[in-house]
């Protein structure tokens, strides 16, 4: 099993992540999050909410940041008047190319496709190229390791090589292959028996289209929300006319998000219904390059706070021929993942886009009046946006991958989820060394005190090695066992996750020995 196999497995066996609707062979792209894993999406939600919004103090200057600022919450609904959707540009342009495989049936993204033809490099050095037929492998153009391009072609380029002996081959790109006619019709697209099956690629609209109420014709038609974002600014006046905040001020919201993903892959990385972590920060636009600065920072930050290793972890500037026409900047937190390295949340100036496309679209104004600004010319002015923006499901699985380890503990193999404890889903394990001698009744009312506080979790049953082994692998970061000293001398083991070191430590003192790691 590779890398993402055995974590599959894993939130397959243990309950964090299953297929949606399994029962009735699933729904492709969407998932369902069991017991240990709607606990840790949620710890996750809860650590940016807590981190970003109802923690934030207003009166103090974070560190990176130009001066203090505000930052509020909303929750936004999810259908909306499909003018949002006009307004904001992806009625008209949120589309990705695809291309369909007209013998496999098989739809992909175009810029997930990449073409290309081989090269023989004989024991002289020479290179021979051979391009009557391309070969199209998923990936991003140039990125495909041969061993990707290699796996659906397998025969096909070992019987070429037959004809070549002695002569290595390996892939060369061929940029624009699916654009160009002549080209396309050289490809031989994966699964498929002869060259030729591509179509032309065509603009695919990622919105999900519904109807509202019981009619079914074009009046009717809106959309289930693609991003949180939109929702955030066309409830931009109705928060700065009622909360009492200033520029620069962010407004924050987790919630769900749906895209018709032509080609949903990798587990949950890229699914159809997922949830999003975003904020609108608005600033006047003399500084949004700073405030752009700042978040960029702050959110590679925050995943470095809650223990995600740093060698995985990459803040990725954009290429100007990558920006959208409006944004001013963008920048990307990208995670090794076991499949390559990809976006985890995208931090992007988008300038005064959003507010002034709504502002001409809705004719409201929705300039921010500053009463405080003593230079009367300056006072109304449409606000700059930095927009950080998270993926709820990404980043679970993120840290997912990040937390999964494998060791040996006295010999044994075993494997765990070094999760930070803020994240874990389950943050203690009561157990009795055996199930007598008044040791149960002793771990249950150790159990019951402290799941007052904390999401802790008693078991019983079994060795006491087999059940330590279980909450490694759900990422528990503490063990408790009750043994016949709690009851000679009141004291109990607390095992560590990570080092199995164990300390004993006076029932009474055990609650703020925890607190000590785990928090409020
Ligand atoms: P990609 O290039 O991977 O399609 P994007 O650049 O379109 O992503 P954004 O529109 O910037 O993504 O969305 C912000 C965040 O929402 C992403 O960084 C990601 O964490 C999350 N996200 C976007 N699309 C998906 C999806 N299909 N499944 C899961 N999470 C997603």
């Amino acid at each position: 099993m590779d890398a993402m196999e055995k974590i599959v497995s894993l939130c397959k066996r243990r309950g964090f992540i299953f297929p949606s609707s399994e029962i009735y062979g699933g729904l492709n792209g969407a998932w369902d999050y069991g017991p240990l894993g709607v606990e840790l999406k949620r710890n996750l939600k809860q650590a940016w909410w807590d981190d970003m919004v109802a923690h934030h103090d207003e009166t103090a200057t974070p560190q990176g940041a130009p001066q203090p600022f505000g930052m509020v919450g909303l929750d936004s609904a999810l259908l909306m008047n499909p003018k949002v959707w006009e307004a904001s540009g992806h009625v008209g342009g949120f589309s990705d190319p695809m291309v369909d495989d007209r013998e496999t049936r098989a739809r992909y993204r175009a810029d997930q496709l990449a073409v290309y033809a081989l090269e023989f490099i004989g024991s002289d050095g020479k290179l021979e190229r051979y391009d009557e037929v391309l070969f199209a492998a998923p990936g991003e153009l140039g990125k495909s390791a041969p061993a990707e391009l290699f796996e659906p072609h397998r025969k096909r380029i070992a019987s070429l090589q037959k004809s070549k002996p002695g002569k290595e081959a390996r892939p060369v790109a061929v940029p624009g292959a699916l654009q160009d006619e002549a080209l396309r019709a050289r490809v031989l697209a994966p699964g498929a028996s002869a060259p030729g099956t591509l179509t032309a690629p065509r603009a695919f609209n990622l919105m999900f289209k519904t109807h509202v109420g019981a009619l079914e014709d074009n009046s009717s038609v809106t959309y289930l929300r693609p991003e949180t974002a939109q929702g955030i600014f066309v409830n931009f006046k109705n928060v700065t006319d009622t909360a009492r905040v200033r520029v620069p001020f962010g407004i924050g919201q987790i919630g769900k998000a749906f895209r018709n993903e032509i080609n949903p892959r990798n587990f949950t990385f890229r699914s159809r219904e997922f949830e999003q972590m975003e904020i609108e920060f608005f600033c006047r636009p003399a500084e949004a390059a700073q405030w752009y600065q700042y978040w960029r920072e702050r959110r590679y930050r925050w995943y470095l706070d809650l223990g995600m290793k740093q060698a995985n972890l990459h803040l990725r500037e954009h290429e100007s021929s990558e920006l959208a026409h409006y944004a001013a900047g963008c920048a990307d937190v990208e995670y090794d993942f076991p499949f390559g390295r990809s976006e985890l949340e995208g931090i992007a100036n988008r300038t005064d886009f959003d507010l002034r496309q709504h502002s001409q679209m809705s004719g409201k104004d929705l300039r921010f009046f500053d009463d405080q600004e003593p230079n009367e010319d300056a006072r109304r002015f449409l606000p700059h946006v930095i927009e950080p923006s998270a993926g709820a499901d990404r980043g679970t699985l993120a840290f997912l991958c990040d937390a999964y380890s494998e060791d040996e503990v006295g010999g044994e193999a075993r494997t765990v989820l070094k999760l930070h404890p803020r994240l874990a889903p389950i943050k203690a394990a009561v157990f009795p060394l055996v199930k007598k001698d008044g040791m149960p009744e002793k771990a249950l009312e150790i159990y019951r005190a402290l799941k007052k506080r904390w999401n802790v979790y008693y078991d019983e049953k079994a060795a006491i090695g087999r059940r330590y082994r279980r909450q490694d692998e759900a990422g528990t970061p503490f063990c408790i066992t009750v043994d016949g000293d709690t009851l000679s001398a009141g004291s109990v083991t607390v095992r560590e996750r990570d080092s199995c070191q164990q300390v004993r430590i006076g029932v009474a003192e055990l609650a703020s020995y925890l607190g000590e790691w785990l928090g409020a």
